[in-house]
Formats: structure tokens, C-alpha cells, sequence
């Protein structure tokens, strides 16, 4: 099916984006990889009158390490991301999020703001964004915020981002020195979102006990959490089959998720509990072999 008809617009800047975007109101939508966007407008879902392509505004796309964090453009795709030798040495579990995302082709056009910004529940940025504690570089009309991954996330397909706001870039804080991090997704066919998804951050000292602990999941709920009942559960003891399985149970007697076609609630439960459990056991062995 073909979208209805709109106007394509192509700011040269950011500055500019924001304009068009305040011009326009309801009207427009922006545009960046369109992985999400397009098939929205074939399906006549979405009929914006105006769209504000960004994904050609130079200075959006980049990777960078600044100030004791990996600084990363909206309009970086994940490809990117997923071959970034920066990411992939000092924040391995979002190159391999990055690298689980749909196909090679949603790969190569897909961008992590995008990503972001459409925060379908079981997308595979968001349990990492929370882990790692990312924050949102927001532009709109009366200036820049940043908004923290907890505050981004408000419900599925929902987030804090104002209508004339654009997301401009995403701050990862770098983890602690000598953790590891792992992302572990569960997925029904390869290339599909997930049923469940963990991002597990993990450091322990050369006793096996938990010196820092970061968590994120997916595909318990209508929005990507951070399980803080379960970081304190772990946090200060020493990480055993017993302690992981504990973990498990309670991420499981947490979670709400819904039933549909990718399965049953209870199902679910036990997938997310399994992938936490596997991302822990895979953390902690890394960190170990850090030590
Ligand atoms: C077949 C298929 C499989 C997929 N599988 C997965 C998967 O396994 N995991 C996963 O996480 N994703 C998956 N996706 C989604 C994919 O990651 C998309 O690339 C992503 O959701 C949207 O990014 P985009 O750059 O294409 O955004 P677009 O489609 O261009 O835009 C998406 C939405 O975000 C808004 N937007 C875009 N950029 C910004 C910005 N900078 N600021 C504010 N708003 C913005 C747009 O207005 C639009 O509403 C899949 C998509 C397809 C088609």
C-alpha cells in the first residue's frame, strides 16, 4: 500500500528541524532511518502532512568518548553502533544489542534515535539505555535538556519527548572499570524483537561478591524497566547459582507482561527470568576472567 500524500522536507540543520518541527506541529513527523516510520504511512497508520527528514543534518551521526561517557549521535545507524571498535572495547553490550536489531537491512538504515524514539516495549536499546543509565539529548524550540533513560520511557510507544522536541544525542556514562556487560535476547525467529531481553552490568571483587551491579530488561511490562529490587538483591553478596536463581524468580513474580502472539503471560515470566539469569551467569563469568 502506498502512503498518503505528504510534503518532504530536508533541513540542512538542527536549528532548522526544530523550525519546521514548531511550524508544523501535529502535521509533521520527523524522518531518520524510516525503519519504523514508513510502514507506519504504507499502512496509512500514520498520514503526516509533513515530513522532516533529519537524517542527512550533518554533525548527527557520530560516536564519540567525551567527559567519561560514549557520546552517540541520533542519526548514527546501528550498524554503526553494532561495528564501532569504541563501543565494542569499552561498552560491549550495546554493540551486541545493536547487533541483534531486525536484519542487515534495518541494520543499515535503522538509527538509534530513532530507535529510541519510537520505544516499542521489546526494542532492544531501551533495557541497555536504562542499564547503563543513558540520558537523552533533547533540542526544542526554548533550548536542551537531557532526560534520563529512567524519565524517558513512559509507557509503550510512549516517551517524555515533547511534540516540537528532537532527540539529539545519546550519553552512555562509561561502566566502572574491570565490569562486563552482557545483553542477552530471546527471540522467537531470528530478526524478530524480543519475547525478552537482559542487559546485565556486572563487577565483583576477587571474593565473587558484587561491587556494582546495572540492569535492564524487556518484554515484563508495557516499557522497558530497571529492576532495582533485583540490582539490591545482588548488590554487596556474592553471586552464586543460588543468588542468580533467586534473581530469576523474583524478575518473574515483578513482571506483567501481556499475553500476544509472541506468547503467553506466564510464558514470558519465565522467558525473562531465563534471560536475566543467562546474561548474570555470562556477566559474571567475563568480569571474573577481568580480575
Ligand atoms: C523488519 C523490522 C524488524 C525490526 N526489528 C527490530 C528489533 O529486533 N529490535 C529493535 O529494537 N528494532 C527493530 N526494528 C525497528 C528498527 O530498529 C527501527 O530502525 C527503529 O525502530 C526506528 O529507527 P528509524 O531510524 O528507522 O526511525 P524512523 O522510522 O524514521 O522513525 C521512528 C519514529 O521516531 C521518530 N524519530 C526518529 N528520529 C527521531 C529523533 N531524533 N528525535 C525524535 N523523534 C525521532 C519519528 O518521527 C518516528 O515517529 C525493526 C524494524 C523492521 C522494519
Amino acid at each position: 500500500m502506498y502512503p498518503a500524500a505528504f510534503e518532504y522536507l530536508r533541513p540542512r540543520s538542527i536549528r532548522e528541524a526544530v523550525e519546521l518541527l514548531l511550524r508544523h506541529g501535529e502535521d509533521a513527523k520527523l524522518l531518520a532511518g524510516g525503519q519504523s516510520l514508513v510502514p507506519m504511512m504504507k499502512l496509512r497508520v500514520a498520514r503526516p502532512k509533513y515530513l522532516i527528514d533529519i537524517h542527512r543534518i550533518a554533525g548527527l551521526n557520530y560516536v564519540r568518548e567525551e567527559h567519561g561517557a560514549i557520546c552517540i549521535g541520533a542519526t548514527t545507524r546501528h550498524v554503526q553502533i553494532e561495528q564501532s571498535p569504541l563501543i565494542r572495547d569499552k561498552m560491549s553490550m550495546l554493540a551486541q544489542a545493536a547487533g541483534e536489531i531486525g536484519d542487515a537491512q534495518v541494520r543499515n538504515r535503522g538509527t538509534i534515535g530513532g530507535g529510541l524514539a519510537e520505544a516499542d516495549p521489546v526494542g532492544d536499546y531501551g533495557p541497555v539505555a536504562l542499564a547503563l543509565d543513558a540520558r537523552m539529548k533533547c533540542v526544542r524550540p526554548s533550548g536542551v535538556r537531557e532526560i534520563p533513560a529512567s524519565d524517558f520511557f513512559t509507557f509503550a510507544y510512549t516517551t517524555a519527548l515533547e511534540p516540537d522536541e528532537i532527540l539529539m544525542e545519546i550519553i552512555f556514562p562509561l561502566p566502572p572499570r574491570g565490569s562486563a556487560g552482557v545483553y542477552h535476547k530471546l527471540e522467537k525467529v531470528a530478526g524478530d524483537f524480543a519475547i525478552a531481553a537482559a542487559a546485565v552490568q556486572l563487577a565483583v571483587g576477587r571474593d565473587g561478591v558484587c561491587t556494582s551491579i546495572a540492569i535492564g530488561v524487556s518484554g515484563g511490562g508495557p516499557m522497558p524497566q530497571k529492576p532495582a529490587a533485583v540490582e539490591n538483591l545482588l548488590r554487596g553478596k556474592k553471586i552464586d547459582r543460588e543468588l542468580t536463581e533467586e534473581a530469576g524468580r523474583l524478575i518473574q513474580d515483578d513482571a506483567e507482561p501481556i499475553e500476544d502472539l509472541r506468547g503467553s503471560a506466564a510464558y514470558k515470566r519465565k522467558a525473562l527470568s531465563a534471560v536475566l539469569r543467562r546474561a548474570l551467569t555470562e556477566s559474571l563469568r567475563l568480569t571474573t576472567n577481568n580480575l
